[in-house]
C-alpha cells in the first residue's frame, strides 16, 4: 500500500515520501503525517529472527513505499555499520528489573545517532528521485544532541552543507566541544545568546521565509531539515521498538503477545512518537510513559489537556530536554483531533500567539495510553546514585529522569508490565553531571580526568567520540544574536 504525506496544517494535496524528507516542514508551517499508519506484515516472532539491519528493511519499507527495496537497503547498510560499537545496534541491559535500550552506541553516543545516521541517505536519495539540482542546506537548531550527530552524518557528504545553531550557554562542555571540533569542509556551528526555543524558532522563521527561499534557489541553495520534524527521523525510530520486543521474545523476557511498557525521555515528543506509531503498527505496546525533567509542559499537559509553554525554561543536567514547545507533540494532537487540519492550525496559532492551546475531552480520552511524569534535579541524580550503588549500571542524565519516572509510575499504579526504558545517551556524554552525582569528590577534576574516573568505576571503555575530541581543535567559533541567523546563514552560503 502507498503511504502518502499529508500536512497536520490545511488539506493539500499529499506528497511521497522522498518529497516529505527533502521539505522536512510542509509550505503551510505544519509537520508532514503519514495518510495512514501502516501495519507491520511480518509476525514477533519472524522479526525476532532478522537483525537489527533486517528489521530497519521491514518497517521502515512501509513508510517509504516510493524507495526501491535497493535505495532503501542501502541507505540502512551505510547507516547501521561498524559506526556503531556493537553488532546489535540497539541492545537491552538489564538493571534492577528494567531493560534499558541503550540508544547511544553510534557515533555520538546520543539517541540522535538512531535517525541521523540514515538520515543523509534519505535525505541524498531523494534528491536523486526528485531531480533536484541545488544544493541542499541542513538548518538545525539543536539542544545539544541533534547537532552533533547532524554534522557527524552530513560532514562532507555531497551535496550537501549544514548549519547548526545552538544555545551558547545551554549544551554541556562535553556537547560544545563535540560540536565545535568539527570536521568537514560543508560544516557551520554557531552559538546562539539565547535557549534551544530561540535557536528552534529562529530556524523555523527561516525555513518560512519565501524570499530567502527564493534568493537561496537563485543560488542553487534550498535548505531541509535535520529536526525531528522531518519524518524522515521518525520513520527511523520506529524500528527500534519493534526491534526491543522483537529481542525481549527472542531472549524469552516475554511470551508472544504479552505487552511491555516503554518510558521515554522527552523533549521535542519525537522518540515518544514513534514507540507510539509501533504500537499503532501492531507491537505489543501497552502504556506510554513521557519523562519530563523540571521543564514539565508535557506533564501538566497530559495532567489537564492544556498544553502552556508560559513559564520560565529552566536550565537543568538533562539540557537535551530543555524544551518548551515539544514540535512533535502537533503530530498526535492532529491525529487525536480525528485528522481535522484547520482545528490543528488553529490550536498551533494560538501556541504560537497565546503560548497555550487546549484539546477536548474526546481528544483526552485518545490519550488513555500516555503517562506523564517528571523527575527533579535531585530526583535524577539520587536515581543515578542508587542504580549504580545497587548494581553498577551507570546511565546518564536523561536516562535517569526515565528511570525516576518509571519508579514513581510503577509505584503509584502497581503496574507489574515488563518495561523497557529508552536510554538515550552515554553517560560519558554527561560525564560531570552523572559522576557529581555518584560522589560530590569528583566535583574538581577536570572533564576529561572525569572521564577517566567514570571508565574505571563502571568498566564500560571510553567511546571513541570522547577519545576523538580530547584534544581536537576548536574548529568553530561564530556566535550571534537570535535575530542575526538569517546574516549567519546568508554570510555561510556566500549570498551577502
Ligand atoms: C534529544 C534527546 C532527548 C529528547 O528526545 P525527543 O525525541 O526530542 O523527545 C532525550 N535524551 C537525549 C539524550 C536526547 O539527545
Amino acid at each position: 500500500m502507498e503511504i502518502l504525506y499529508k500536512s497536520t496544517r490545511s488539506d493539500s494535496t499529499p506528497v511521497k515520501a522522498s518529497e516529505a524528507i527533502l521539505k522536512g516542514l510542509a509550505n503551510d508551517g505544519g509537520l508532514f503525517v503519514p495518510t495512514s499508519l501502516p501495519k507491520l506484515s511480518l509476525s514477533m516472532e519472524e522479526l525476532s529472527k532478522m537483525n537489527y539491519q533486517e528489521v530497519a528493511y521491514e518497517v521502515m519499507k512501509l513508510f517509504l513505499t516510493d524507495f526501491t527495496e535497493e535505495e532503501l537497503k542501502h541507505c540502512i547498510n551505510s547507516a547501521y555499520d561498524s559506526k556503531f560499537d556493537v553488532e546489535e545496534i540497539a541492545p537491552l541491559a538489564e538493571a534492577k528489573g528494567v531493560y534499558y535500550l541503550e540508544l547511544f552506541h553510534g557515533a555520538t553516543i546520543a539517541f540522535k545517532d538512531m535517525a541521523l545516521s540514515i538520515l543523509p541517505h534519505l535525505l541524498t536519495t531523494s534528491a536523486k528521485k526528485n531531480n533536484v539540482k541545488n544544493e541542499i542546506v541542513i538548518l538545525t537548531a539543536t539542544s545539544g544532541d541533534t547537532g552533533k550527530a547532524a554534522l557527524a552524518g552530513f560532514a562532507d557528504v555531497p551535496g550537501t552543507k549544514i548549519i547548526v545553531f545552538y544555545p551558547k550557554n545551554g549544551v554541556s562542555p562535553i556537547q560544545e566541544k563535540q560540536m565545535v571540533t568539527q570536521k568537514g569542509a560543508n560544516t557551520h556551528v554557531v552559538g546562539i545568546h539565547g535557549n534551544f526555543d530561540d535557536a528552534q524558532t529562529g530556524v523555523k522563521n527561516l525555513f518560512a521565509d519565501t524570499e530567502l527561499a527564493k534568493e537561496m534557489d537563485e543560488k542553487g541553495f534550498q535548505f531541509s531539515s535535520a529536526n525531528s520534524i522531518n519524518i524522515g527521523r521518525l520513520v527511523p525510530q520506529v524500528v527500534y521498538y519493534v526491534y526491543a520486543y522483537t529481542r525481549l521474545l527472542a531472549n524469552g523476557k516475554l511470551t508472544a503477545g504479552e505487552k511491555m511498557n516503554v518510558v521515554v525521555p522527552t523533549g521535542n515528543f519525537g522518540n515518544i512518537l514513534a514507540a507510539y506509531y509501533a504500537k499503532n503498527m501492531g507491537v505489543p505496546v501497552d502504556k506510554l510513559v513521557c519523562a519530563s525533567n523540571d521543564n514539565k509542559v508535557l506533564y501538566d499537559f497530559f495532567q489537564t489537556g492544556t498544553y502552556d509553554r508560559n513559564r520560565d525554561f529552566i536550565l537543568t543536567a538533562s539540557p537535551s530536554m530543555d524544551i518548551l514547545i515539544s514540535s512533535n507533540l502537533e503530530r498526535l494532537i492532529y491525529k487525536i483531533a480525528g485528522e481535522d487540519a484547520t482545528a490543528n492550525a488553529e490550536r498551533m496559532s494560538s501556541l504560537n500567539k497565546n503560548g497555550s492551546y487546549n484539546i477536548t475531552e474526546e481528544m483526552k480520552k485518545e490519550l488513555a495510553d500516555f503517562k506523564g511524569g517528571y523527575a527533579t534535579e535531585a530526583e535524577t541524580f539520587e536515581f543515578i546514585k542508587k542504580l549504580y550503588d545497587d548494581c553498577g549500571y551507570v546511565v546518564d542524565t536523561h536516562t535517569a529522569v526515565a528511570g525516576v519516572v518509571c519508579e514513581k509510575y510503577q509505584k503509584e499504579t502497581g503496574d507489574t508490565t515488563k518495561t523497557v526504558v529508552a536510554s538515550t545517551a552515554s553517560p560519558y556524554k554527561f560525564t560531570r553531571s552523572v559522576m557529581n552525582a555518584i560522589d560530590p569528590k569528583y566535583d574538581s577534576m577536570t572533564d576529561f580526568e572525569l572521564v577517566d574516573e567514570l571508565c574505571k568505576i563502571s568498566g564500560v571503555d571510553v567511546p571513541n567520540a570522547i577519545e576523538e575530541i580530547r584534544t581536537a581543535p576548536v574548529l568553530h567559533d561564530t556566535v550571534c544574536e537570535k535575530d542575526e541567523m538569517k546574516s549567519v546563514v546568508k554570510k555561510f552560503l556566500g549570498m551577502e
